[in-house]
């Protein structure tokens, strides 16, 4: 849900810029005409799109930078970054079955249906242990991992 906001947030950033950049290449454009009383186009529109794409992608950039940075960030000292994972544990191992689906072929290897049936599989339950490394807490996330045994 966070990351869904985080990605709102860079496309309207995203967007902000390409006003900007019209705007400021209109205004330039129209400077240069009044300036020099023609009316051709100045070279200035051939840099726009580049300025805008390279503006994108450094945009795209450090908006994941700051996604990983504020992944990290630790709720005691308020620090971007500063957790590092120190280990994983498994915490405990059920036996469950997971729901599959198979397909059915026929001789010519063509798909001709599916059904699903229940197989052994495991359910293990990780722990995630991480220091910040600015003040030294410790933060545990605890993740459940299933799979098939077959
Ligand atoms: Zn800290």
């Amino acid at each position: 849900m966070k990351k869904l906001l985080w990605i709102l947030g860079t496309t309207i950033v995203g967007v902000l810029w390409f006003v900007l950049v019209t705007v400021i290449g209109a205004g330039i454009s129209m400077a240069a005409n009044i300036a020099t009383r023609s009316d051709t186009l100045p070279a200035i529109e051939n840099i726009l799109v580049p300025v805008m794409c390279i503006g994108w992608i450094a945009l795209i950039i450090i908006s994941i930078l700051m996604w990983k940075r504020w992944k990290a960030k630790c709720p005691v000292c308020k620090r971007w970054s500063a957790l590092k994972l120190m280990k994983t544990e498994i915490l405990k191992q059920e036996d469950i079955s997971v729901l599959v689906e198979l397909k059915h072929r026929d001789l010519n290897r063509e798909v001709t249906g599916t059904h699903e049936q229940y197989i052994p599989g495991k359910r293990k339950t990780y722990q995630d242990t991480y220091k910040c490394k600015y003040c030294g807490n410790l933060e545990t996330h605890t993740r459940i991992k299933d799979s098939s045994s077959v």
